[in-house]
């Protein structure tokens, strides 16, 4: 099987590179994203492989379909960059649907705890010697309520993460599991009593600007907001009125609306034309990361495998077991 594989980083080749050799695929490392106009580098290849900033619209899936592509590969459990019902009849979409829930969360309560604690301004601070104290105030996590939305994989983590901190947890899902030390409630209710807010949603069309003017009015003054899971869960012009109005102790931003093109690329030297974005990075208690929450050894190794496996079942006439439909879409 040959592999066009966009958006590649020299840490993706540290893992498909030798396990696509035992796999015996050819996979052709391309650094430009998948675009409208990077899409034709994909001709004589049987998939394409992408990631979340890479996408895929109805007109690039006729092209690929016309070019004999068979399946686009994710390596991402997301799937909303594609457009999976034109893709229906014509490409095989596969995603890597877990594959380490717990660094998201993990790195969901290290963002909380950066925006409540200020390591980041206390590192900086002393390695001036300016050993001040002033502004770098918190809370006790203990004994506060937390609220989930969204109750899957990742949220389980971090629902297990917020137990050991002796928090509360209230979730939302539409879809309760069973068994979770946390309280199921409904979303105006988690919006009006959470002190820390955590997403852990998939962006759907029931789920873009969940955090939106009327949800921001709801919750708690000083009220803690972390986002892992895609930027357009929360309506960036929203977010920035009530970090204007002093609505929010501290928000931590790992994924953006309009990250696509900026996130993933070094543009420290470059004029940056996203007034929203450059606002975020501007507020003293937000933290805006490069959508890295999945980004560790043992995440990057089984979405390797899980990709590779997913190819090789396409290739041998293997179950599907990972296959994106139209009835996930909702
Ligand atoms: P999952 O499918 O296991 O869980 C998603 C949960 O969201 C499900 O329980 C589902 O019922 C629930 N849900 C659906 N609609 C909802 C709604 N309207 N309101 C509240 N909950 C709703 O997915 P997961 O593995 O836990 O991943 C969650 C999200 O995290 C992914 O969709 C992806 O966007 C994001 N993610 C981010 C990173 C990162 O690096 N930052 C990495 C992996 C995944």
């Amino acid at each position: 099987m040959k592999i066009a594989f966009y958006g590649t980083k020299p840490y993706d080749r540290v893992w498909f590179e030798p396990m696509g050799k035992e796999y015996g695929f050819d996979i052709h490392f391309i650094e430009a994203s998948c675009s409208q106009e990077t899409v034709f580098m994909a001709k004589g290849c049987d998939a394409i492989c992408i990631f979340v900033n890479d996408y895929v619209n109805a007109g690039m899936i006729d092209t690929l379909y016309e070019m004999n592509v068979k399946a686009i590969l994710l390596r991402s459990a997301g799937f909303n960059n594609v457009d999976v019902k034109a893709a229906e009849d014509k490409i095989v979409i596969l995603r890597v649907p877990s594959y380490s829930p717990e660094a998201v969360a993990e790195f969901s309560m290290a963002m909380l705890l950066t925006v409540n604690r200020l390591t980041h301004k206390a590192y900086n601070r002393t390695r001036d010697f300016n050993m001040s104290l002033n502004g770098l105030m918190g809370i006790d996590l203990f004994e506060k309520t937390a609220g989930v939305i969204g109750t899957g994989k990742i949220g389980q983590a971090m629902i297990r993460i917020l137990n050991g901190f002796q928090m509360h947890v209230l979730c939302y899902d539409p879809f309760p599991v069973e068994g979770l030390e946390a309280e199921y409630v409904s979303l105006d209710k988690l919006f009006q009593s959470a002190d820390v807010i955590s997403l852990h949603c998939p962006l759907n069309s029931d789920t873009r600007h969940i955090i939106n003017k009327e949800a921001i009015a709801m919750m708690k003054k000083g009220v803690y907001l972390v986002n892992t899971s895609r930027g357009a869960l929360i309506d960036t012009q929203a977010l920035i009125d009530g970090m204007l109005e002093g609505k929010f102790g501290g928000v931590g931003l790992d994924v953006y609306e309009e990250e696509e093109g900026v996130f993933y690329e070094d543009r420290s030297n470059d004029i940056i034309m996203d007034d929203n974005l450059a606002r975020l990075v501007t507020f003293p208690n937000m933290l805006v990361t490069s959508h890295m929450g999945f980004f560790t050894r043992e995440a990057m190794q089984a979405i390797a495998k899980t990709t590779l496996e997913n190819a090789y079942a396409l290739e041998n006439g293997l179950p599907l077991v990972n296959q994106v439909g139209r009835e996930m879409l909702s």
